[in-house]
């Protein structure tokens, strides 16, 4: 390691002194009879692959797609077990229990908060502006920034606003704590965005973090095959810290199949027509009676003040309808989210809004 990297220098000590579990499947590969790893020859699951085996720690062939697919280099990236996973990960990278802190901008993705809260991180928040879109305070942001931050979660879009940030603000960000900090933006949602990713910064800024799944795109949220992207040294970090088979045999096969081309166009496809749901939907939601406003949406939901979000849950759960109450949520007094479903579930949720 380079004591000046700007990023591997904010690592904990003792992580970047940990020798990996080094697995059969990392020590050896090719091979005729394997006799490495302890596993039992008669597979159960005839049909289906080498489910008797090990799989591969990051599957090749799958880190090779998912790199082009996110036009960055094999190196850049970690397959996890959804985007949660590369959340957990970089706290335990970056954060010493007990000293280091973390920055959200609320309201904002829960696990930020929970994460750090497992590895014992503080919690800096520095609230969104909700009188503009809930845009970034970037002022705010670096003031809050003191050393003991080491990581400073920014969600593109965000939920549960649904807002896109503004790219050159978080580039700013970036660029003032480069050295301190790490700026990780989580695009779980950027595909309904149709916008451009942060990875084509990665290589001018190292401290910069993208986050991707396929839960969200590629309707795959069962599957949780999440995407850590970094520069390749903080992948290597983080390889250490991951258990030692995070993408099991089913959720590869799952995975190639959404990377293929004929998978790639079924995600283009269902992200065309939840894009057409939300602006339905927004238009539908805004004219209710029960309904104060509807937030912009770059992302597969909308945010929606009501008169009464007690009553509006109450209704739509009495009818079998599930949205998500964001009441409690800071600065969302009366809101709500809800998820674009099928034209069929979207409108079996507008019938009981309606009528509260
Ligand atoms: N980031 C954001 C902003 C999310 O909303 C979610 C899921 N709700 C996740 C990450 C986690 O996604 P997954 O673990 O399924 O990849």
């Amino acid at each position: 390691m380079s004591p000046a990297d700007p990023v591997l220098s904010l690592i904990r000590p003792e992580i970047l002194a940990i020798t990996p579990y080094s697995s059969a499947r990392k020590e050896s590969s090719g091979g005729r009879v394997w006799l490495d790893a302890n596993e039992n020859p008669l597979t159960p699951s005839a049909g289906k692959p080498y489910l008797n085996r090990y799989p591969e720690p990051q599957p090749a062939d799958l880190v090779d797609r998912l790199a082009e697919y996110y036009t960055v280099a094999p190196a850049n990236v970690l397959v996890t077990r959804g985007s949660d996973e590369g959340i957990d990960l970089l706290l335990r990278a970056f954060c010493r229990a007990g000293q280091d802190s973390i920055l959200i901008t609320p309201p904002t993705y829960g696990m930020y908060a929970v994460s750090a809260a497992i590895q014992n991180a503080a919690v800096v928040s520095v609230p969104l502006v909700a009188a503009n879109n809930f845009s970034l305070d970037t002022t705010a942001v670096l003031q809050a920034a003191s050393p003991a931050v080491k990581l400073i979660f920014l969600c593109s879009p965000n939920n549960p606003t649904g807002a896109l940030l503004d790219r050159a603000a978080v580039l700013q960000v970036a660029k003032a704590v480069l050295g301190r900090a790490v700026v990780v933006v989580d695009e779980a949602y950027l595909e309904f965005a149709g916008t451009h990713s942060l990875t084509a910064e990665l290589t001018a800024q190292p401290n910069l973090v993208v986050l991707r799944t396929l839960s969200k795109a590629f309707g795959l949220a069962g599957v949780r095959c999440g995407v850590t992207i970094a520069s390749p040294a903080l992948i290597s970090v983080l390889q250490k810290i991951i258990a030692p088979y995070p993408v099991p045999t089913p959720v590869l096969q799952a995975a190639l199949t959404a990377v293929s081309p004929a998978g790639l166009a079924a995600a283009r496809a269902s992200v065309q027509s939840l894009v057409t749901e939300r602006r339905r939907l927004a238009a539908a939601l805004a004219a209710l009676p029960a309904v104060r406003r509807v937030w912009p949406s770059d992302a597969n939901f909308l945010l929606f003040e009501v008169n009464d979000s007690a009553r509006v849950m109450a209704a739509t759960r009495a009818a079998g309808v599930v949205l998500r109450d964001r009441s409690r949520d800071h600065g969302l007094t009366n809101c709500v989210r809800m998820t674009m479903g099928t034209p069929e579930e979207n409108n079996a949720a507008l019938e009981v809004l309606t009528r509260v």
